[in-house]
């Protein structure tokens, strides 16, 4: 009986430390709000950011014949928040940032009519997602998949290890991701819109790629989607800055 009531003490206590659990927003890290997930650490984008964010603007930036899906521009306050997300040890930055490619894409679905069969990603090497544990653009798709309620499946795999694209030349940069990725055995995008998630788009070298082997794969259409770009030029929604 003891044992029994110490087990629920110690249930509740838990539930109460997670409930209680501060949510910080994924660019400030300040606190705004208190969790109520009792699974994970929970985050959130604080009103101040969301006022500050460089949204891009529409269609302002295309890559492999079509429009991207992106939201942000890649500024200094973007990076910091990415690059806490891919190697600060902050996986559930990925609610944040799904929520962010997520909501960008429904306005275009509104619009357009058109939406999305299938929720890929472009992998890292294993190698890579070993050292770090997780493969971020993998969680960005199961949180864009969530949201959208899409289908998401591994289609790819990136069967050479490249540089990062940011430390590579901009000249160098095609060559650098040329045969770097394959399709994924037993994956099947025939007839499919798929929906291509990668983290940030530099060049969109790397995106091209893998949108020429899902098209080979017979896929219908294919849109890329990410987080932020830092490709210079691209236009940003009326007086936001970064
Ligand atoms: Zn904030």
């Amino acid at each position: 009986m003891a044992r029994a009531l110490r087990g629920a003490a110690g249930t509740l206590a838990s539930a109460i430390y997670h409930t209680m659990m501060p949510v910080r927003c994924a660019f400030c890290e300040r606190q705004c709000g208190i969790g109520r997930d009792l699974t994970e650490k929970v985050t959130a984008i604080c009103a101040e950011c969301a006022g500050r964010l460089p949204f891009i603007r529409a269609n302002a930036f295309r890559a492999g014949g079509g429009p991207v899906i992106v939201p942000l521009r890649y500024t200094p306050m973007v990076r910091k928040a990415i690059l806490q997300y891919k190697f600060g040890g902050r996986p559930y930055y990925r609610k944040a940032f799904s929520f962010l490619i997520a909501s960008r894409a429904l306005s275009e679905t509104l619009r357009t009519g058109v939406g999305y069969d299938l929720v890929t990603w472009t992998p890292v090497h294993r190698r890579r997602e070993a050292a770090r544990g997780y493969d971020q653009a993998e969680l960005l798709a199961a949180g864009v998949s969530g949201l959208l309620g899409v289908r998401k499946d591994r289609t790819l795999v990136r069967v050479r290890e490249t540089a990062p694209q940011s430390k590579v030349g901009h000249r160098q940069r095609e060559v650098n991701v040329e045969g770097a990725f394959a399709p994924a055995a037993g994956s099947r995008v025939a007839g499919l819109r798929v929906m291509l998630v990668d983290d940030v788009v530099t060049t969109g070298s790397t995106a091209e790629e893998c949108m020429a082997i899902l098209l080979m794969g017979g896929a219908k259409a294919v849109t890329l989607a990410a987080v932020a770009t830092g490709k210079a030029g691209v236009e940003l929604e009326s007086v936001r800055g970064g």
